[in-house]
């Protein structure tokens, strides 16, 4: 009578990611092992519970629930509230989802098969050796699956399989690991994997199809791959050449780390990237002695590694001897191929056989891309395994908002309270099927998470297809608040929400092309900016890009622009056209000016005999990057540049750099040296903007963004001198600092300013 008369019962509300992660049968045990009763339940607010017990217990339970969360449980809010006991319960109970009211769970994302399932699967004991879906609280599809929240069973791509009994009695039973787990199976129940339609040792035989050097095409948790034996030349440049892909680097995806390790420099950071429940692409030091095909990343100092991250892949990986090339199914750069018949027809012609299964795919996710630099992960590609878990901006969202995003590497960002969800990359919005996989997503995002955006963000370039999206939101609904947001001040302000941060700070956004609001095309800037507003403190001098857009494809025109010196080697080189394009420059027809960071690499590299002409999007500077001698990454030369100081924004005269590049060639300095010593005159020019800048303005913190900086002898030059200079840097981390970031930084902008 003692305890009865002492019982107090608490209604615990929890939100985060705590649907679809094991989070009830959590709370069940917990309760149940602590002798309490009461109930616990999903809506669409996230989980609800009423405790009852003696209140040490209860003490006990509210200390446990944050502490002892399941493994993917994100807690973002316990909140509590006394009400009276009823004294009459005798058990704790999981009480039904409710699917009415406002939407504000949150889904998690994707995640790689936990230890627990590859014990079952290697386990011939088990009811699911070897069964290539296996999965539970803990682990497996999860974002890619979800057609609508509450999520439930009914609500995935799972809906069609029946439950077998044992299935369902695991489902049921709070003690057990798969209670509710909403994709779970067996091979009795569940999806069936099938080699060109036959379901008879489908694994086997597609890997003995790789070993025989042909090509698969995966279906995997967001899309199709396209796989290959790694080491297998003639099987990798056919890939290759059958995708239409001249050098793009293809990833590699590995059995386990030490296979890993046996392909590339794998510290403490990137092993611990490569095993996470996220499992993206780490791009890794390659060794020499590497035993992959020269075709899977031609010419390149990294590889891009990949741990298996479902079960398929893990029973694949174990029947092949050799690293495979994983790829996105798709031909050039269309998006990834995630239907079953739009696959069959795309990757048709480029696979010799389909190994594929009957769980549909709900919405396409790359592989996400990742690497190290000072400890710490860069995030290159934002998508499978992160999505579509939000940053918490802690200056939060007044009003719901979207974000459309940049053109190239697009992504958007729908935002509400204190969350932005950055949506999976979708790409460049350059083709229909691009766009679609654009509009679709918003769609599916606003459901998902009950979001009806009244500020809709956008990039000032009037011919984005992203751009022309928000105006015509705004055109079928003049309630809207349309807010354009500068290119460069996005990249800075992603930077700054990241961090957490306001500004102001001195915004160094180095890329390749943005919309300037005086018509030109910036990208080389140095801004004073906070979230509301910036100020264009310095930029790289402006020069003409003869030919526009061909002179993004043919670095060797901005070497040509640059210099128009008729004696240098890469004029030679491109003799027919040399002295055409110089008049072009120096008339200004069809030239338009540009201060891009982006294009002084390109113009570097053309004049290093690196690249003339390239066949994806910052081609010639990664080269470039891979050309410098890193033995000189410490070293201090660095080809000096002028600031041109007057009333407006400093100039940084880049023609100096390239002056001093040809001068140091002519004299037979080795190109990776002169390469390196490139680097670190940008490096230099960068420190001296931002010295001049802190002169005048009296700002300490300097934020780096935009696509450049996913050169690492760059930033770590950059960084290391402003760091000696005392300068505090904000970095990117968890968001790209490439166009894949500009969605955020137009939300938290936006947010700023309205
Ligand atoms: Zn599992
Ligand atoms: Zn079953």
């Amino acid at each position: 009578m003692e305890t009865v008369r002492t019982a107090v019962r608490v209604a615990v509300r929890v939100r985060g990611v705590v649907q679809g992660v094991g989070f009830r049968p959590f709370v069940y045990s917990l309760a149940t092992g602590l002798g309490l009763t009461g109930l616990v339940g999903n809506d669409p607010d996230g989980v609800f519970a009423e405790v009852e017990g003696p209140a040490p217990a209860v003490e006990e339970f509210l200390r446990r629930l944050e502490r002892d969360a399941p493994p993917l449980a994100r807690i973002e809010q316990v909140s509590t509230r006394a009400i009276s006991p009823t004294r009459s319960e005798q058990t704790f109970v999981i009480v039904a989802s409710a699917a009415a009211g406002p939407r504000r769970t949150l889904v998690s994302a994707d995640t790689a098969t936990c230890a627990d399932c590859l014990a079952e699967l290697g386990d011939p004991a088990d009811r699911r050796y070897r069964y290539p879906f296996i999965n539970c609280t803990n682990c497996g599809p999860r974002f890619t699956i979800v057609r609508d929240v509450p999520y439930d069973r009914p609500l995935t791509t799972m809906a069609p399989f029946a439950m077998c009994d044992a299935c369902a009695a695991e489902y049921h039973d709070p003690a057990d690991r798969r209670f509710h787990a909403q994709p779970t199976c067996c091979p009795a129940c569940g999806p069936r994997l099938t080699l060109d339609g036959d379901d008879q040792s489908p694994l086997r035989k597609a890997a003995a199809l790789l070993g025989n050097g042909q090509i698969l095409a995966v279906k995997g948790l967001g899309g199709y791959h396209l796989a290959a034996d790694a080491t297998c030349e003639p099987a990798v440049a056919a890939l290759r050449a059958r995708k239409h892909r001249e050098d793009k680097p293809f990833a590699v995806m590995a059995a386990d780390l030490t296979q890993a390790a046996d392909l590339a420099e794998v510290d403490d950071i990137a092993a611990a990237l490569l095993t996470s429940p996220a499992r993206p692409i780490v791009l890794l030091p390659r060794h020499a002695r590497a035993s992959v095909a020269p075709a899977t990343a031609p010419g390149n100092r990294q590889l891009g590694i990949m741990l298996p991250y479902t079960p398929l892949h893990h029973l694949l990986l174990a029947s092949t001897t050799n690293p495979i090339v994983l790829t996105s199914g798709n031909v050039s750069d269309e998006p990834i191929a995630y239907r079953d018949e739009e696959a069959r027809e795309r990757l048709g012609a480029i696979a010799d056989a389909f190994l594929t299964h009957d769980r549909a795919i709900h919405i396409r996710t790359d592989d996400s891309v990742t690497r190290t630099f000072r400890g710490r992960p860069l995030i290159h590609r934002r998508s499978r395994g992160y999505v579509p878990e939000p940053l918490t901006i802690s200056s939060g969202f007044p009003r719901p908002l979207l974000a459309c995003g940049a053109e190239l590497k697009n992504t958007f960002c729908l935002a509400q309270g204190r969350h932005a969800f950055v949506s999976h990359h979708i790409g460049d919005l350059e083709n229909a099927e691009t766009l679609r996989s654009f509009t679709e997503g918003i769609a599916h995002v606003r459901r998902l998470f009950g979001i009806e955006p009244r500020v809709v963000a956008h990039d000032l370039h009037p011919e984005y297809l992203s751009t022309k999206y928000a105006l015509d939101l705004a055109d079928a609904d003049p309630g809207l608040d349309l807010v354009g947001v500068q290119h460069h001040h996005a990249h800075i302000a992603s930077c700054l929400a990241e961090a957490g941060e306001r500004g102001p700070v001195i915004g160094v956004a180095f890329d390749g092309t943005g919309y300037g609001p005086d018509g030109t095309i910036w990208g080389g800037e140095f801004l004073l900016a906070d979230l509301a507003g910036y100020e264009r403190g310095g930029h790289l001098a402006p020069v003409p890009m003869p030919g526009g857009a061909a002179a993004i494809r043919q670095p060797w025109r901005m070497a040509a622009a640059y210099l128009g010196d008729g004696t240098l080697p890469v004029a030679r080189r491109n003799a027919d056209r040399w002295a055409a394009v110089t008049a072009m420059a120096a008339k200004g027809v069809n030239s338009p000016l540009t201060s891009s960071a982006g294009r002084l690499f390109d113009a570097a590299a053309a004049l290093l005999g690196v690249r003339d002409t390239i066949s994806y999007e910052g081609q010639a500077a990664i080269e470039l990057e891979q050309l410098a001698d890193p033995r000189r990454a410490a070293e201090a030369e660095a080809y000096p540049a002028g600031l041109e100081t007057g009333p407006g924004p400093f100039q940084a005269r880049g023609s100096d750099l390239l002056h001093a590049l040809v001068a140091d060639q002519t004299g037979g300095v080795p190109a990776p040296v002169v390469a390196a010593r490139f680097h670190h005159g940008v490096a230099a020019l960068i420190e001296a903007g931002c010295l001049l800048l802190r002169d005048q303005h009296g700002l300490g913190t300097v934020a780096l963004s935009g696509g450049v900086f996913q050169n690492m002898f760059l930033l770590n030059a950059a960084v290391t001198r402003l760091e000696a200079r005392g300068f505090r840097v904000l970095l990117h981390s968890r968001v790209p600092g490439n166009d894949g970031g500009i969605s955020l930084g137009q939300a938290v902008v936006a947010a700023a300013k309205t």
